[in-house]
């Protein structure tokens, strides 16, 4: 299954190649899940001739653009078949890996396969060193071992693709949830390409909101951090009281006015700065008691 957005240039290159490699594994027996994403270009014009000429393909057009975590989303609720790939529309992902991908759950018996990157070609020494850090960074922070240097390339059995279409959660970070599900999970190293065409769905903006999606939905440690935060501050509190109180009764000096405003606003920070971690969890609260659903299908076109 393929979350697509704006990708009109990958889809025929992209179908092309997956159905090669899902033929010399299933032979006739698979299907093709494509969800355009509320692409603003050609992308659903090219499912939807793709659905016309070839056979096993399923075109999903979501009403609006609601996100690549949700998007697979609704492709993985759509996916019937016994095992499921999920695979990004560019073709960093090389889809010929689903073959020794399926050895791999067999050998081991596990219902996910994750593919690992070993290295990531045409990406920004940025991008690698940011992902890699938040990768760590949240392994640490989370009680689930959510594995380092994952995307969403997996394959996995069909109940788990369910259980994880089924989660209701909004701010969905598909990773940890797929973690969180359990069963055996094994990892498949793999080296990844550059896209194939057009340029990256994920700016520096969408990459913060992603992090900061996994940091809320995975870790309780933002919350714990501001408790950390408080607890420093009372042992600052302590340390200046009885310093005051020892200069006010042996040192004769006047209380300094700098002192007063650094610890003002030490304190002012934190109790900001806890305030706004709160509100972030507030504001998912807020917005998962909508119980709005989650996307919204506004056509579904099956190759014949
Ligand atoms: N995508 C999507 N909806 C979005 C953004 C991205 O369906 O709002 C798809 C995109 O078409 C691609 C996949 O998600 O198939 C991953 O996006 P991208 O390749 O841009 O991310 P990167 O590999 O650069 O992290
Ligand atoms: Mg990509």
């Amino acid at each position: 299954m393929v979350p697509c957005y704006n990708e009109e240039g990958s889809i025929a290159e992209l179908i092309r190649r997956c159905r090669q490699s899902a033929f010399d594994v299933a032979g006739n027996d698979f299907e093709i899940v494509l969800v355009d994403d509320g692409s603003a270009d050609g992308t659903w014009q090219a499912i939807s001739a793709e659905t016309e000429h070839g056979r096993n393909i399923i075109g999903m057009k979501l009403s609006r653009n609601f996100g690549h975590q949700v998007a697979l989303t609704a492709g993985l609720s759509a996916a019937t078949g016994e095992l499921v790939l999920v695979i990004d529309a560019d073709l960093q992902d090389p889809p010929e890996l689903l073959s020794p991908m399926v050895e791999v759950m067999k050998r081991e018996d596990a219902d996910v396969v994750y593919g690992q990157r070993k290295t990531r070609a045409g990406e920004s020494w940025f991008k690698t060193r940011s992902a890699s850090i938040f990768y760590r960074l949240l392994k640490q922070a989370s009680s689930l071992s959510i594995p380092v240097d994952a995307g969403d390339f997996r394959l996995m059995t069909n109940r788990v693709a369910q259980l994880i279409a089924q989660m209701p959660e909004r701010d969905r970070f598909i990773r940890g949830m797929v973690a969180s599900v359990g069963f055996k999970q094994a990892p498949f190293l793999y080296d990844r390409d550059r896209r194939f065409s057009g340029e990256t769905k994920y700016p520096l903006s969408k990459m913060v909101h992603f992090a900061i999606d996994a940091c809320l939905g995975f870790s309780s440690t933002l919350l714990r951090l501001s408790s950390a935060a408080a607890a420093l501050l009372l042992v600052a509190i302590v340390v200046v009281s009885v310093y005051s109180l020892y200069s006010w009764l042996y040192l004769e000096v006047v209380p300094g006015w700098s002192s007063l405003m650094i610890s003002l606003l030490v304190a002012s920070f934190f109790q900001l700065a806890s305030l706004s971690i709160i509100s972030e969890y507030i504001g998912r609260i807020y917005l998962s008691t909508k119980n709005r659903p989650l996307f919204i299908v506004d056509k579904i076109k099956r190759s014949g």
